[in-house]
């Protein structure tokens, strides 16, 4: 991954681990250039605007989204999130769990078929913008959590695992209104490698 430092604070620009076009047909190339380039870019370029000549330009972005509040939180926020949110995919995604994270999905949410329907029925009836999340504790319990706006898991001192980016920016390009089937078809490039890559960080 090539990072781009931004002068002058710990921010960095981060690019996207595959190729823009690698995940269609389900993400479009002009969705992730327009995600990417200038939605996520646009985060990362506001906070550099707003924490320079404050305590927060030396801090690491985690960092600034646990401490902030107000306009620094959201883009703080956003630009953790999204990072975070393009590296869960992949081109070559395994398309289901396995091992620890797969018994412990089993154990709080009946089975992998189950944890998906639950997290596209919260997606469906979250209103307005946000973000869906499927996070653990310490112990590796699993939480499915809903959050408004730029909001993650982070600010509960849980581990986020998985989002879903329920902004209309995210979808409306290629799927209009149709959240449903933007929602069904991220199943098929969430790389669960990644996903169990995060929840035995998560759990130590
Ligand atoms: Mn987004």
């Amino acid at each position: 991954m090539t990072m781009t430092t931004i002068a002058t604070t710990l921010l960095t620009l981060v690019e996207l681990p595959y190729a823009y076009d690698s995940l269609e047909p389900y993400i479009s190339a002009e969705t992730m250039h327009f995600h990417h380039d200038k939605h996520y870019a646009s985060y990362v370029a506001k906070l550099e605007g707003l924490i320079s000549d404050t305590h927060y330009a030396t801090m690491p972005l985690e960092e600034i989204v646990r401490s902030s509040d107000g306009a620094i939180f959201d883009n703080a926020a956003q630009a953790w999130n999204h990072v975070f949110y393009f590296e869960q995919f992949s081109p070559h995604a395994k398309h289901h769990p396995t091992g620890e994270l797969q018994r412990a999905i089993d154990v709080e949410f009946g089975s992998f078929a189950a944890l998906k329907q639950i997290m596209t029925d919260v997606s469906l009836s979250l209103f307005g913008s946000g973000w869906v999340w499927l996070a653990a504790d310490r112990d590796g319990r699993l939480y499915i959590i809903t959050k408004p706006n730029a909001g993650t898991p982070l600010t509960d001192g849980l581990t986020p695992l998985l989002s879903i980016d329920l902004w209309e920016h995210a979808y409306y390009i290629d799927y209009r209104n149709m959240r449903k089937d933007a929602v069904a078809n991220l199943w098929k490039v969430i790389d669960w490698n990644k996903i169990e890559e995060r929840y035995n960080n998560a759990i130590g």
